[in-house]
């Protein structure tokens, strides 16, 4: 195996031109505004379709470096929409919340604010946007959309949260709100139809009470909002499989948005199993004495990387991929945080 193949990904990053060229070709029923600016003076583009009175609100990457749900978009703005959903409902969606963050691949935007703990503060332009439109159009539902990291599995197995559900909560203690309620068969709706495509369905993320996120601000105040993560699926890197799923459920659900689902979907979001942590993308094993590196994939405006994330006895870590060799102990300084581009730094050589 040579040296490059280490790292043979397609990258998730684009700077924001190539977005921004991508957004600007055709969208079949969808028209195009603009929301606002960043801070960096960058367009925020809201796409909208239909002109009913039932209207969904949907936004992706407000995380610069979570980009599955903008592609995700993207093809959606290129399916047909009947007309009896256009007719019934208004569909609204942000395809990419934080350009400056996105031309970055970072969180956080161009000051370094993480725009999902500022929905109380608005000290962000792009939070500002957010509430703002919430304000305007008054959504009976509202999609956060984002990217989770490798390390989320389905419990006790090695098989990545490819999906991640979650109602946010309203209140630390859980306000008795119809939002939530609604929201939640909402949820089951969507891990319904995910998991007709994707056989091992969602997890539930993780519903720990952050006051300064979206999620729960709205929750509380303006209208039902599910958060979708995608994560990992098998070797797929670039989470195109993850975009093309949730592409062909966000269709689903418009097409079924003018009438609230059956309350027999609740069981669906409320059966789910939490994700947990500490899968990695790859584990160097060796049979021998069951030592070797864990390792996972971080990306930044440079490039690919693998980073150690265990070194030693390492036999019980879920891993994607495993790949047993010898080698790999002959004697290497490794050590947890260090950034790998070649499997020479690691020691691997030949038994690849
Ligand atoms: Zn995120």
């Amino acid at each position: 195996m040579n040296s490059n193949s280490l790292l043979n990904f397609v990258p998730r990053f684009k700077p924001f031109g190539e977005w921004a060229e991508w957004m600007l070709t055709s969208i079949g029923p969808w028209d195009r505004t603009e929301a606002g600016r960043s801070s960096e003076n960058k367009p925020i583009y809201l796409y909208r379709a239909g002109h009913g009175p039932r209207i969904l609100l949907g936004w992706a990457q407000m995380h610069g470096n979570e980009p599955t749900a903008t592609n995700a978009l993207l093809a959606l703005f290129q399916e047909e929409l009947p007309k009896e959903a256009q007719e019934k409902c208004t569909f609204y969606f942000i395809p990419l919340l934080n350009p400056d963050g996105a031309d970055r691949f970072t969180r956080e935007n161009a000051s370094g604010l993480d725009i999902n703990r500022d929905a109380r503060e608005c000290a962000t332009p792009e939070a500002q946007i957010l509430i703002k439109l919430l304000e305007r159009i008054k959504p009976d539902l509202c999609l956060n959309l984002h990217d989770q990291r490798v390390t989320f599995r389905h419990k006790n197995t090695s098989i990545p949260a490819t999906f991640s559900i979650l109602s946010p909560r309203n209140h630390p203690t859980d306000l008795d709100n119809s939002f939530r309620e609604i929201s939640k068969i909402w949820s089951g709706f969507l891990v319904d139809k995910i998991s007709a495509i994707h056989p091992a369905g969602c997890t539930s993320f993780s519903d720990e009470f952050y006051p300064s996120a979206f999620g729960e601000l709205i929750q509380e105040k303006y209208a039902p909002i599910v958060l979708i993560e995608t994560g990992a699926f098998s070797t797929d890197y670039n989470r195109t499989y993850q975009a093309r799923v949730l592409s062909t459920v966000l269709h689903a659900l418009l097409v079924q948005f003018s009438e609230i689902p059956a309350e027999e979907y609740l069981r669906r979001y409320t059966d789910l199993e939490p994700a947990e942590t500490g899968l990695v993308d790859l584990l160097l094993l060796s049979e021998k004495s069951g030592t070797g590196v864990a390792l996972s994939l971080f990306e930044n405006t440079e490039g690919i990387y693998y980073e150690i994330m265990e070194v030693g006895d390492v036999a019980d870590c879920p891993a994607i991929t495993t790949i047993y060799c010898e080698e790999i102990l002959k004697g290497n300084l490794l050590a947890v945080g260090q950034k790998v581009t070649q499997w020479s730094a690691l020691g691997v050589f030949g038994s690849v």
